[in-house]
């Protein structure tokens, strides 16, 4: 079975072409400047990647684009549309409508939809893909799978705010949590690296990105993780500013004449890593300038691997223990001296790493020391497989 992945954003479309028989990536690219130019990078695996500037005014001439590309003589990975399976989409906010992946059809569309409002952001460019795929692939089988529904098994007292109980009922204003298929796919793959049903397991994953999140599995289940409502809440992150004295708002709000626009900005554009560092957005900058003696810098890194230790230990507590922990995402990676810092001072927790494992990159690792008693792994995420597994899963059904 073939499954092509999408990734829809405003003006982007990331995709994958995956042959779900071995589980391996036939092609993959992006389309950018959708609605303004258009430029597409199409890499076909094992050849030269390539760009070039074609015109897409819309969503739908970007999977024009996409089919092109696949089945363009000289480097066609499919002969025809018709050897596509099912399409899976990457769908950010299924609020509380969607607790798993799920068939899309009309009914879906419509809830999709509703969900929008939660979601103004996000929502909407992937309800865009999905429809401009249906009117270009037809009856092919299209999949949603959610960043959210992972979490939906988060117990009411994780997942409340001490707000007035009429703004949940009103608004649905509560936690979500977001990176569901990341957090979800290294859980699978770190059950397996472990060779234990995840029932039996307790494992605490850091995505550690751009975006940042940690979720406590209980059992396979996420039973509490970092972010929130919006994808705000929770550690800092590249230009967000994590959890905050929600009071500092309203006060900031009334020194700087700010509105809500100009707030949210603030929040989600110009603070996190970026703010606080005056540096960079990306953490390689911010390290190169705390060598070179940048104190701000210096504090941007310790206050990241401080907040991730922290909530390692209460999500510890939360389980009422750990078997493992995972890093994995851009810094959870590729970074030995984040994983270093951030498990410094765990080992009472029995969390210890081997210092020359630590140091291996790009491929899934146990980096536990010997005489640790909860495993430490670095899992690469795959939330594109994640997505294609699912898909596969649900079309098979339909057989
Ligand atoms: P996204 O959340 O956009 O998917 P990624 O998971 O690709 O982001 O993570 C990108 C971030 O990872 C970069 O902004 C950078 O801060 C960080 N990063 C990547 N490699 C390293 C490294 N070797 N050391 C420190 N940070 C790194």
């Amino acid at each position: 079975m073939k499954v092509l992945v999408i990734n829809a954003g405003s003006s982007s479309l990331k995709y994958q072409l995956i042959d779900m028989d071995t589980e391996k990536l036939m092609a993959k690219g992006l389309c950018e400047r959708i609605g303004i130019d258009g430029k597409l990078t199409h890499e076909v695996i094992g050849m030269e990647k390539m760009k070039k500037d074609v015109p897409m005014k819309d969503h739908k001439d970007a999977i024009n684009v996409v089919l092109d590309s696949l089945t363009h003589e000289g480097y066609a990975v499919i002969s025809s549309m018709s050897d596509i399976d099912a399409v899976g989409h990457r769908f950010v906010h299924g609020a509380e409508f969607f607790k798993d992946s799920c068939l899309i059809d009309d009914e879906m569309m419509k809830v999709g939809e509703a969900c929008c409002e939660i979601a103004p952001l996000h929502n909407p460019p992937n309800i865009i893909g999905i429809n401009a795929c249906k009117e270009v692939l037809g009856s092919i089988p299209q999949v949603a799978v959610f960043d959210t529904a992972f979490h939906s098994t988060l117990p009411a007292y994780a997942y409340l705010y001490a707000l007035p109980y009429e703004y949940f009922e009103k608004y649905k204003i509560r936690k979500y949590g977001f990176h569901g298929t990341s957090h979800k796919y290294v859980t699978q793959r770190a059950g397996a690296m472990l060779g234990k049903p995840l029932s039996e397991l307790k494992i605490i994953t850091c995505h550690l990105g751009n975006g940042s999140s940690i979720t406590a599995v209980n059992g396979g289940k996420s039973v509490d993780t970092t972010m929130g409502f919006t994808p705000l809440e929770g550690l800092i992150m590249g230009t967000r500013s994590g959890s905050l004295d929600p009071a500092i708002l309203p006060y900031l709000m009334e020194k700087e004449n700010l509105d809500t626009k100009e707030i949210s900005n603030i929040l989600n554009k110009k603070s996190g890593v970026l703010g606080l560092s005056g540096v960079s957005a990306d953490f390689r900058d911010v390290e190169a300038a705390a060598n070179d003696g940048n104190e701000r810098a210096q504090v941007t890194i310790d206050q990241f691997c401080y907040q991730v230790k922290k909530y390692i230990g209460s999500f510890a507590a939360a389980m009422g223990g750990v078997d493992a922990v995972v890093f994995t995402a851009g810094i959870g990676e590729n970074s030995a001296g984040f994983r270093e810092q951030i498990v410094s001072g765990l080992d009472f927790l029995g969390i210890k790493i081997d210092a020359e494992k630590n140091k291996i990159r790009g491929k899934e690792i146990d980096i536990s020391a010997a005489d640790a008693t909860v495993k430490t792994l670095v899992i690469p995420t795959n939330e594109e497989l994640m997505i294609a597994l699912d898909t596969k899963a649900i079309v098979e059904k339909l057989k």
